[in-house]
């Protein structure tokens, strides 16, 4: 596949140009606005074809991609790409902790959970106020009023909110009270959910799919990105296999290859990852030790008695130190965070 950057929007004269010079040859284009450029996308274009366009007006890069998902591929761009949810910049070298409960259950218990989120030092709030439940009879979630809850309860102890849109028709509604929207992992292959998130402009937390390959969940963010948004972090939360000890298998291997293959930050979930409280800890530490850029962790101000996810929620001081042992770990595996580090404890014990 080739990868054409161009001066200028998709109806500009340089684009169409281009597009039309292709077309009489018979290649097929794709064509993705993006940061105020147009990128055209080419499978198949010949050394020759390739020449010819890059002496084009307008034509600012020209790469040949060898990957099914060109756009998220670091064949296409080596640096990874910083994804800003609020004040919070993900995919900047400092891990981002996004923790809370699985569910927005009452006004009192995401509160509580949001001052405990805010005191262990995260960095995002998350529930769900939509709940994609395999068992039609369980908690499905309190919907637009558990938006609401989420959004007063991250605003209370300032942090920004992370939730899950589960259809096209609601992403309208989630972006008015979220500044992240999540894909759950039993959506992550619904190509239309994914089209409507690539129109909207709000970063996307995209889980891998539960049966998903690598190569099949960067394909999936590759339909975001080329619809339009380059705010995408993808989220490694374990698979299926035989294993049924735990509740998924953490493939940790899976998010370093995920971030080796394309530049786009990667966070895990080793709450949904291993579905037992005592490996959530220890599996933290793993992958910050792996170099990805962020946790995403449930804690409930009350585990058991937690409508979704109970048995694998952190308790508020479960999660203090988790949080406080992940941070010293990456201050220790990058020398020039610690200063940062330090003033971060400060500002968390002061604020
Ligand atoms: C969740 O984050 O609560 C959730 C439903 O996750 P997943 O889609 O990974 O199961
Ligand atoms: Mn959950």
């Amino acid at each position: 596949m080739v990868v054409l950057r161009i001066e200028g929007a998709p109806v500009s004269d340089n684009v169409s140009q281009v597009v039309h010079r292709l077309r009489d040859i018979g290649l097929n284009v794709e064509t993705t606005a993006l940061r105020g450029e147009t990128l055209l996308i080419v499978p198949g274009a010949s050394p020759v074809v390739q020449e010819a366009l890059a002496a084009m007006p307008g034509v600012r890069q020209i790469k040949e991609v060898n990957v099914p998902y060109p756009l998220v591929s670091r064949e296409w761009q080596q640096e990874t790409t910083r994804v800003h949810v609020g004040n919070v910049t993900i995919g900047g070298g400092e891990p981002v902790i996004i923790a809370g409960p699985c569910s927005v259950e009452s006004e009192v218990q995401v509160r509580a959970a949001a001052e405990a989120a805010k005191m262990a030092g995260a960095h995002l709030l998350r529930g769900g106020a939509y709940k994609p439940r395999t068992n039609p009879y369980s908690f499905q979630g309190l919907g637009e009023r558990g938006l609401k809850l989420l959004r007063a309860a991250g605003d209370a102890v300032g942090l920004p909110v992370v939730t899950e849109v589960m259809s096209p028709s609601t992403v309208d509604l989630v972006s008015e009270y979220a500044d992240m929207l999540q894909v759950g992992t039993r959506n992550m292959a619904n190509f239309d959910l994914l089209r409507a998130l690539g129109a909207c402009q709000r970063p996307v937390l995209l889980k891998r799919g539960m049966s998903a390959t690598v190569e099949e969940w960067l394909q999936a963010a590759e339909y975001i990105v080329a619809s339009g948004n380059p705010n995408v972090v993808l989220c490694e939360r374990g698979i299926r296999s035989f294993e049924v000890a735990t509740r998924n298998t953490l493939d940790l291997a899976g998010a370093v290859l995920a971030k080796q293959r394309s530049h786009l930050p990667v966070v895990v979930d080793p709450s949904h990852g291993t579905g037992v409280v005592e490996l959530i800890g220890p599996m933290s530490m793993a992958a910050i030790a792996a170099g990805v850029d962020g946790l995403t962790l449930e804690m409930h101000p009350n585990p058991k008695e937690a409508f979704s996810d109970g048995d694998q929620a952190l308790t508020p001081k479960q999660l203090e130190e988790i949080v406080d042992q992940v941070m010293r770990l990456a201050d220790y595996l990058t020398p020039a965070y610690a200063e940062q580090g330090a003033r971060r404890e400060y500002g968390i014990r002061n604020s």
